[in-house]
């Protein structure tokens, strides 16, 4: 079966029992259909989610830790992280019940909580981000596509914010905008490379003022991670007052507060009043799972929204959460930006590792890696041992972080059992822990090694993880970068193209040479050629462009190529899809 019939086949709980077993009281509930729901968290116990929320008793100490899962760099396809995360959710859920639970672990309980997926890469290349086989979180059909409209929210809410800014043009320009420097794109959830760069304002003195512009994906706006970053809806609107779009003729930047006699935030927080509550849905061990919020790791900061973990973390003892790409790009971007925004230091980091992308890693290509038996296999374990290099790059920095590493290793059907056990061999020879995770297969009864090797290395509860962000607060943009650079990608140096360095000064004079970065690189390589696979060394990042984006409370370092929006490949998904005269739908994975 695949994913969608796996999902079709499942018989699911209402979201009201969901809910009722994961504490969340029935008025706090906003149902949306049998099995999805929003959840008030104003009606929680504890009250009202402002910044780091209360405890399940009311006290900090009570709050549920978090466990990053994250991975090695990976195979176009995706490695499994959010196969790895509901898994795991259910298998920790699982042993928590059953008889020979650990001692600390009686009784306990975890909940997942994920990014939305975009439609770009449903409908694109990548697929859908509701995990895979037996570890997914259901109706995936719905998440897939327009689940509660968020997205749909968050992109209204970015052009309403354009067509101000537009319209502010248009009345007599009183903030004195260059129309040459507005920043702010446009945003639309899919992938179409036709839009990067538009002329818009073309027919006359009544439709506007003419001018270049562009879209994004939704996924990469800064109202995305605006809203992912947000601990409340006063947080939201303050993020989104500082939102800058665009410059004076004297190069003053004008925000998004400067719009109109009270700042445009007000508007745009009405639109996403509703999807700033998270999304509670089940997985298919009957976990509970948040989905919600879902900005792309390689442009953005990666991780679901903040106000869903925090949520999460007042229900659950254990909150499980996917940071996207591999451990450079979304694991990171969580240790140094979303779990500092978010206060919630990791106490663990589980790192997702395949067969298929470290032999890719290994030099092997793309269209050889499930060739791997018979006179082949060989060959195989060969480039196995030489792509490995990239796993032990992804362990040594989420262990620079200070907390204790898990590797799971995703069995594809495809694996044998000799490449299985020569990379078990591998961790337990490096002394990491690490185990087979079956999830795909198995679901949560697929994770219970995985799950044990977890709680063995988790520190005692209220004993700190040792979590260390790498920067530290006086560093400087350049500094942070350099630091990410070399000690995160491996790499010698970092060079600025001529804008980049221009912008570098730029951001020193005005002040905001002091905030983090997020850096925007390809999710294949350490750096920033997708071309260049395993663990390089030596090796120096260009950084194109630095985006200054003060509501997200971060500076954007373009390298590479990388778009803010992406095209759609030359066989999209979207060719097999359809839908029968009775609404059931083919071809979503
Ligand atoms: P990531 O979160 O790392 O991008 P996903 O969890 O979304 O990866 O998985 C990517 C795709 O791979 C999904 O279609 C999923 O069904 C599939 N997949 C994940 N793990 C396995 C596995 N062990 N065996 C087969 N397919 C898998």
């Amino acid at each position: 079966m695949n994913d969608a019939e796996v999902s079709a086949a499942a018989t699911l709980e209402p979201v009201a029992d969901v809910a009722h077993r994961a504490g969340i009281p029935a008025d706090a509930l906003i149902p949306y259909g049998h099995y999805m729901a929003k959840v008030d968290t104003r009606r929680l116990p504890g009250g009202p989610l402002h910044g780091v929320p209360p405890g399940r008793s009311g006290s900090p100490g009570q709050l549920g830790r978090v466990v990053l899962v994250t991975g090695i760099s990976p195979t176009p396809a995706g490695e499994g992280k959010s196969t790895v995360t509901v898994g795991l959710t259910d298998g920790l859920n699982l042993l928590a019940q059953a008889e020979d639970a650990p001692a600390d672990w009686a009784g306990k309980t975890a909940i997942a909580a994920l990014r939305e997926p975009s439609l770009g890469p449903v409908f694109g290349m990548k697929g859908g981000a509701t995990g895979g086989g037996y570890a997914q979180v259901v109706p995936m059909e719905n998440i897939n596509l327009h689940f509660t409209g968020d997205f749909h929210a968050i992109t209204a809410a970015h052009n309403l914010l354009c067509a101000l800014v537009d319209n502010h043009l248009h009345r007599g320009n009183a903030l004195g905008l260059d129309p040459r420097t507005i920043s702010i794109k446009r945003a639309l959830d899919t992938n179409d490379r036709a839009l990067r760069e538009t002329i818009i304002g073309l027919g006359g003195r009544t439709e506007g003022v003419p001018r270049e512009n562009g879209f994004e994906i939704t996924v990469a706006t800064e109202t995305m991670a605006v809203f992912c970053l947000a601990t409340d809806l006063e947080d939201l609107k303050d993020r989104l007052s500082r939102i800058i779009i665009g410059r004076t003729r004297d190069q003053r930047p004008v925000t998004v507060g400067d719009l109109g006699p009270q700042g445009a935030q007000g508007a745009m927080a009405v639109l996403l009043k509703d999807a700033l509550h998270p999304n509670l849905v089940q997985t298919l061990g009957g976990s509970a799972a948040f989905v919600h919020g879902g900005p792309f790791a390689n442009i953005a900061h990666g991780a679901n929204s903040i106000t869903a973990t925090n949520t999460a973390r007042r229900l659950a003892d254990l909150v499980v959460t996917e940071a996207g790409f591999g451990a450079d790009l979304g694991g990171q971007k969580f240790m140094d930006i979303t779990s500092v925004a978010g206060g919630f230091p990791p106490a663990a980091s589980v790192i997702v590792a395949t067969v298929r992308a470290l032999k890719l890693n290994g030099g092997m290509a793309l269209q050889e890696l499930d060739r791997n038996t018979g006179d082949a296999e060989q060959q195989h374990l060969e480039a196995l041992g030489a792509g490995v290099a990239n796993l032990a790059r992804h362990i040594e920095n989420m262990a620079a972080y200070g907390v204790p590493v898990v590797v799971a290793i995703n069995r594809f059907p495809q694996d044998t059992q000799a490449e299985l056990d020569w990379l078990t061999g591998w961790c337990a020879r490096r002394g990491v822990p690490a185990a087979v995770a079956e999830v795909w297969a198995r679901g949560g009864a697929g994770a219970l090694d995985v799950a044990r090797r977890l709680l063995e290395v988790l520190p005692a509860e209220g004993v700190d993880s040792g979590w260390h962000s790498l920067w530290t607060e006086e560093m400087t943009v350049a500094d942070r970068i350099e630091a990410v650079v070399t000690q995160i990608y491996g790499g010698s140096a970092v060079e600025y193209a001529p804008t980049a360095a221009r912008q570098l000064v730029q951001l020193a004079e005005e002040g905001w040479d002091h905030l983090p970065v997020c850096m925007a690189k390809t999710q294949y390589s350490f750096t920033d050629d997708p071309a260049v696979l395993g663990a390089p060394c030596d090796f120096t990042v260009l950084v194109r462009e630095l985006l200054l984006r003060p509501g997200a409370g971060f500076v954007v370092a373009l390298t590479g190529a990388v778009m803010t929006m992406p095209g759609l490949p030359k066989e999209p998904a979207a060719d097999s899809m359809d839908v029968d005269a009775d609404g059931n739908v083919t071809g979503l994975f």
